[in-house]
């Protein structure tokens, strides 16, 4: 068998891995790192199928490109295919509001729609002769591993989250002789989720007791909706922005791929949803907003702050990964934040919590054990962090491949 990789590979993000074996050549995702400029993976030849681990941008993004260049199959959960359209549509208005090239066309992606051929969880479907297996990945809703059963079976993992979560269960773990895992967090831990579950609730609460309003800038897929859940019992009044509205309602209907359907479905309906402009203009009687995007590079969010940005009352309260060029991350790093172009100085509380979708190092340490490979193959992460998981790997072979290489086992 045979690995190309097309991106993702020594990177974090847009991640696209092509297959060969005697099935055909099979293409994992193909994703964009939405960055300035946004980058892309390598162009890819003809592929005979298309397998989608989940809805991610960085794994979806450019499946439209690929599926108008070869009009293949592309394999997906439902909510996969229903909030990667929604992404897919994003990015290019992302492209023409920032001035870039669009990848492809709005009615590719409707064309790419079409392709899609809908997987369940544990039911194998074919290629080329040889059984697929889409199994749970944890991450987000919907978000899938795929087992491949051939004379050695291989495990594709995506994006891995192996602890469950208020929304999603954890990663299953599947015995295997091949894994190609992703490493985003290698050398890194993450803190006892409960805990800085508790800690951010704590945290809204006091800010809304003294006064003020916390602003909580989230990723629309997977944070808005944890964030739902985790404020749910405080029974303040908390209102939700952008495209997160949307994916709400894709998830409420995806009820075998959520932890808890009634949970998610009373959060989310007690959540106030902001439609009009006019919804904006009285936001100030929200105890709690949450809002895209998620690293502050616009959306709604940021007409929020300007409100609330010199109330020492007021909070920001950011729970997702924030890219280093990346708004969110001048805010934590400097106490600025540019606002329709001006770097402004924030004199409301700003404050951190860690709430990844992704494993830790332990968490992926463990999870590669228990799926007990004799080779893995580590992608989708920093160059020289995957050093350090490959590194606790005693006893495996472990492959660290970068753009543009082919590994052949
Ligand atoms: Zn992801």
């Amino acid at each position: 068998m045979k690995f190309r990789f097309f991106g993702g590979a020594d990177e974090v993000g847009g991640l696209a891995v092509m297959m060969e074996d005697g099935f055909g050549k099979v293409m994992f995702d193909y994703g964009l790192i939405p960055r300035d400029p946004p980058v892309y993976p390598l162009p890819a030849p003809a592929v005979d199928e298309i397998v989608l681990t989940h809805a991610h941008v960085d794994h979806s993004g450019m499946i439209p490109w690929l599926t108008a260049n070869y009009p293949v199959t592309v394999h997906s959960t439902m909510p996969t295919k229903d909030v990667g359209r929604l992404l897919m549509l994003d990015s290019i208005k992302v492209a023409r509001m920032e001035g870039y090239s669009e990848p492809y066309e709005f009615s590719d992606v409707d064309d790419a729609m079409k392709l899609f051929d809908i997987e369940r969880f544990g039911t194998p479907f074919e290629i080329g002769g040889t059984e697929f297996v889409p199994r749970k990945a944890g991450h987000i809703p919907g978000a899938a591993m795929f087992e491949i059963r051939g004379e050695r079976n291989v495990l594709f993992t995506g994006d891995i989250h192996t602890a469950e979560t208020r929304l999603v269960q954890g990663a299953e773990a599947v015995r295997t002789d091949v894994m190609v895992v992703e490493s985003t967090y290698a050398g890194r831990e993450h803190p006892e989720r409960r805990q800085v579950e508790d800690q951010l609730t704590d945290k809204v609460e006091e800010i809304v007791g003294r006064g003020g309003q916390a602003i909580l800038p989230a990723f629309a897929v997977g944070r808005t909706q944890e964030l739902l859940l985790i404020l749910e019992k405080t029974g303040l009044n908390i209102w939700v922005d952008g495209m997160g509205r949307k994916v709400n309602t894709i998830y409420m209907r995806s009820k075998d791929f959520v932890a808890s359907p009634s949970n998610l479905r009373r959060a989310c309906l007690k959540a106030y949803e902001v439609e009009t402009n006019e919804d904006r203009f009285r936001s100030d009687r929200a105890d709690v907003i949450v809002t895209t995007s998620g690293m502050l590079d616009g959306g709604p969010a940021l007409s929020y702050i300007e409100r609330i940005k010199d109330d020492p009352k007021s909070g920001i309260l950011i729970s997702g990964f924030q890219v280093e060029e990346s708004n969110g991350h001048r805010l934590l790093s400097t106490g600025h934040l540019e606002i329709n172009g001006v770097i402004e100085k924030i004199n409301c509380e700003v404050a951190r919590f860690d709430l990844s979708a992704h494993a830790g190092h332990s968490e992926l340490l463990s999870f590669v054990e228990r799926c007990n490979p004799e080779t893995v193959i580590l992608v989708h992460g920093d160059g020289e962090k995957r050093r350090m998981l490959a590194d606790s790997m005693d006893g495996r072979k472990v492959l660290m491949p970068r753009k543009g290489e082919t590994i052949e086992l």
